[in-house]
């Protein structure tokens, strides 16, 4: 209990924290809300003379009468004097010119309590949107500056979940904490305070009654919000069905599971459905229930009141209007608080869930004072180099290897064998656990960051283009690069041709609304890029997946090219690369378990690479 409540704690100050850049926004804002309340106050106050000059004509013109029922302490006597002051000023004069009086002095006052309220909530909106359009910047920015395992397929809906709708929810929570905390209990003060001095009897009688008829309405916002709650898991199960039965609906057709797929969207959507109505239900008998309650509630109030009108008459029948007026108003404010809680709660709920992303520190950088990397010169090498994933199992396992200067150098093992773990070591995607991996003799983590991977190019099997032009894709990363440069890369990559095919040629918007292209020409595309980037380092993992004659021709024939000059290693599948390879080392289980070249390594009958020779290169 007490961890959790130094934890929201922190959560509510980091919040806080948030809101500086803001804070004449929002003190601004908080001091036109008690301007807004006083004069919302005195709006509603304003019908009692309104009523008197209507129905009470011998008051106007004379001394507004003396005891009013208020509260005889200090602030009491002054705020009865002040307002018998007000009153009398407003009721002198003949009828007509009072009743044009009280007109414009209504005008007035809701004029100004508008421009208040209308200011507060500009104020605090832009204060509002603008830290969350903060947090969602930084929130993305530092996403960036996290290690590569922390991206795991599983968690990419739940990463993107929490930069959209988290920060969303928190919005609720601020606006939540400043406008209805701030707004709300003033607005009951002021009401408060009126009603006392109207009558501070009345006043005790309706705190008695009220609070009744509050708790009613609290405990159904209360169940309205946990009802909720379900209905959004629900929906997130039929998001979830969805997904998952439209991105992998060949699979659906092809187990014939269509039945069984729809059966169970049936079941989500009924589940869905009868939450859906049990909030409805709880929201159709809350508004006939809490008028029925607040009718009980104001009867009483009017028996009570009626009867000193009528017998003691030490309130009149206008200033009991405006009474019954006023501690009707108290109702919405309080309606408001009690959600009030419930959207805090949320909010610091998604506050924690944003900040534990906040809060993991950037796993690879530079060290400060790190050199560029300059020219390659010599080798890449590694020097006992073990890792694994999170302290798991040992992915790599003493890996020593030279990769020198200009060399083609291949991988080859089973699949799981850790070779683009390995790979992706050189980029520093992860840092090794034990040994170290040297370029031209300085280890990578004495090496800048961003001039390291400068000096690597890396070709995927998995091509990503982003929803952007041809000629931005293959220019991705570059700031300076002219036409004839992507288009001499394009034409070394075999790419030109298609593109120029394309309707707008190099301009060709590709993806969701752009054009479609085929694995080889995406493929194509993305040697382009390698090649535009002329990195003298090439990691490149070769597609597994066999493409048409024509294009793997093309692609083996763009590969060729990229690879010529280079220091390149690459996860081998094409029969060419690994008769091209100056070395080829074959891995197993983390292991290096072979070196050598491919007429070496095919001479012992019952090594590995003879094997997997057999099975993946042969034809
Ligand atoms: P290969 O490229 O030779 O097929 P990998 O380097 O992809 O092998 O994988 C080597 C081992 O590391 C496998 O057992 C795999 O399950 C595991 N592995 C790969 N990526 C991760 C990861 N992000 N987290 C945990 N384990 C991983």
């Amino acid at each position: 209990m007490r961890a959790e409540l130094a934890e929201s704690f922190s959560i509510f100050r980091r919040i806080l924290g948030l809101t500086r850049p803001y804070w004449r926004h929002i003190s601004a804002s908080v001091v036109l809300t008690v301007f807004y309340s006083l004069l919302s106050g005195a709006s509603i106050y304003l019908f009692i003379p309104l009523l008197d000059i209507l129905f009470h004509p011998e008051k106007v013109g004379a001394a507004a009468s003396g005891d009013t029922g208020g509260v005889a302490f200090g602030l009491g006597t002054w705020f009865s004097g002040l307002k018998e002051d007000v009153i009398g000023a407003i009721l002198a004069g003949s009828q007509t010119d009072a009743l044009l009086r009280i007109s414009v002095i209504i005008i007035v006052t809701f004029l100004l309590k508008n421009i208040f309220g209308y200011l507060q909530f500009f104020l605090m909106n832009y204060s509002e949107e603008s830290i969350i359009r903060d947090l969602r910047n930084n929130l993305y920015r530092h996403l960036h500056s996290l290690p590569l395992g922390f991206f795991t397929n599983e968690r990419t809906g739940d990463l993107i979940s929490r930069v959209v709708n988290d920060v969303s929810v928190l919005n609720g929570g601020i606006s939540a904490f400043f406008v209805t905390m701030m707004r709300q209990p003033l607005l009951i003060m002021v009401y408060l305070g009126l009603a006392f001095s109207l009558s501070w009897k009345l006043t005790l009688i309706s705190l008695v009654v009220f609070p009744f008829t509050l708790a009613v309405i609290a405990w159904i916002a209360l169940t309205l919000h946990r009802e909720r709650g379900v209905t959004q898991e629900r929906m997130a199960d039929i998001t979830a069905v969805l997904h998952e039965t439209i991105s992998g609906v060949k699979v659906v057709k092809a187990f014939g599971m269509e039945e069984f797929e729809t059966k169970k969207f049936l079941q989500y959507t009924l589940a869905y459905l009868r939450s859906v109505l049990r909030i409805n239900r709880i929201k159709d008998i809350s508004s006939p229930a809490t008028e029925f309650l607040s009718v009980i509630a104001g009867s009483v109030i009017v028996w009570y009141g009626g009867n000193q009108v009528l017998q003691e008459t030490s309130l009149s029948a206008s200033e009991f209007l405006g009474f019954l007026f006023i501690i009707f108003q108290i109702m919405p404010p309080i309606k408001e608080l009690t959600n009030v809680a419930n959207r805090i709660q949320e909010a610091s709920a998604a506050a924690k869930r944003v900040f534990e992303i906040i809060d993991v520190e950037p796993g690879i950088t530079s060290r400060p004072g790190a050199r560029g990397v300059g020219d390659f010169t010599r080798s890449v090498e590694f020097r006992n180099v073990s890792f694994s994933y999170d302290g798991g199992q040992p992915v790599l396992k003493d890996i020593s290897m030279v990769i020198g200067k200009g060399e083609v150098v291949a991988l080859v093992g089973p699949s799981g064998a850790g070779k683009t773990t390995l790979v992706d070591l050189i980029p520093r995607f992860y840092d090794p656990e034990g040994g170290s991996i040297l370029i031209d003799g300085c280890d990578l983590r004495e090496l800048d960051l961003k001039s390291l991977r400068e000096t690597i190019g890396i070709v995927t099997q998995e091509t990503i283009l982003f929803n952007d032009t041809i000629r931005n894709n293959i220019a991705y990363g570059l700031t300076e690069c002219s036409v004839a440069g992507i288009e001499a890369a394009a034409r070394a990559a075999n790419a030109h041709g298609f593109i120029m095919e394309a309707r707008d040629g190099y301009e060709t918007v590709i993806g969701e609304r752009g054009v479609k292209l085929s694995g080889g020409e995406r493929q194509r595309l993305a040697l382009a890029r390698a090649i535009l980037k002329n990195p003298p380092i090439l990691i490149l993992d070769e597609a597994t997946s066999a493409l048409d004659t024509g294009s793997e021709l093309l692609v083996q024939e763009a590969i060729d090219r990229l690879m010529t000059g280079r220091t390149s290693v690459v996860i081998a599948h094409r029969l060419s690369t690994i008769q091209r390879a100056s070395k080829i080392f074959v891995l197993d289980r983390g292991r290096i378990v072979g070196m050598g070249t491919h007429a070496e390594l095919i001479a012992d009958p019952a090594g590995l690479y003879k094997k997997l020779y057999d099975l993946q290169f042969r034809d």
